[in-house]
């Protein structure tokens, strides 16, 4: 059983010590939930429990606490993948709901199972979704000053490895902040999450950047060829380098290899494999 989690990219923790606190602690504690769960639950129960936490939490760019885009709302995208079934389930730009990667476990059951803007808000409201504004004051102001996204990334992801052996990845996301609206991210795709019965990714980053290589499937693909984790992760990113693709990502193998990588500092994340590690 293992099991690992990131909070996205924060290029204020080398200044704000506080907020970096703030963010080890909140790591370390979901990870610890998570990885309790994951005892008595399967990978895909779990990555959803998981990243719900990480949705709930204000810190991070996912669910409440979300960035806005530049027409002044917030539109969330989040995904799920069972490495067992390779089923992909997802929404992208659902607005005024509180947990999207409920959504997606909700989806990964149906024939239709990504869904986008008014139909993924539909679909959530038929199925008990209630109406909930993620939006904070924190974000109103930073939206409000039009600060520059690239300092207040925090996409959230988690990929777990049950006692069976199966693999699954969730990703959730505000997006970049102030884009324009309804662009999509790489979250709700196979670039930003992947899984089948050899590993599973999660990235955070630059959406276009993750995009244009497709990193999730890409690192997942090697690794079903013969690769391991770190060598998979590593000649992917090496591919980043001709655009400076911002990039960051956390695995497993279902050899039980576990790993993260970014392609600039300052990814948050953590892990519970034998014993908790987190970010420093
Ligand atoms: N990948 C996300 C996006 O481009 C942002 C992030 O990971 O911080 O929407």
């Amino acid at each position: 059983m293992k099991l690992i989690i990131h909070g996205g990219f924060f290029s204020e923790s080398s200044t704000n010590q506080e907020t970096k606190k703030a963010k080890q602690n909140a790591l370390s504690e979901i990870v610890s939930l998570g990885h309790e769960y994951l005892k008595t639950h399967t990978a895909l129960e779990t990555v959803v429990y998981t990243v719900a936490l990480l949705e709930d939490n204000e810190l991070f760019n996912a669910g409440i606490g979300s960035q806005i885009q530049s027409d002044g709302k917030v539109r969330l995208s989040a995904s799920l993948m069972d490495g067992k079934t390779e089923k992909f389930s997802g929404v992208i730009n659902v607005e005024n709901v509180k947990n999207p990667i409920q959504i997606a476990q909700t989806l990964i059951t149906y024939d239709d199972r990504v869904l986008s803007g008014e139909g993924a808000q539909n679909f959530a409201r038929a199925n008990g979704f209630d109406y909930f504004d993620p939006i904070t004051t924190q974000r109103q102001t930073e939206y409000e000053a039009k600060l520059n996204q690239k300092n207040n990334k925090g996409t959230v992801g988690c990929v777990a490895l049950d006692s069976d052996g199966n693999l699954a990845a969730a990703t959730s996301t505000g997006g970049k902040g102030f884009e324009i609206p309804c662009r999509v991210s790489d979250s709700a795709t196979v670039a930003g999450n992947y899984a089948n019965p050899f590993a599973g990714i999660s990235c955070t980053g630059v959406g276009e950047d993750i995009t244009s290589t497709a990193l999730a499937a890409k690192i997942v693909t090697r690794v079903t060829d013969g690769f391991s984790l770190k060598d998979a992760c590593d000649k992917s990113f090496t591919e980043l380098k001709p655009y400076d693709g911002f990039a960051g990502v956390i695995g497993i193998s279902a050899k039980g290899e576990i790993y993260h990588c970014d392609s600039h500092p300052y990814m948050v994340w953590a892990s519970f494999d034998v014993n908790l590690q987190v970010f420093s």
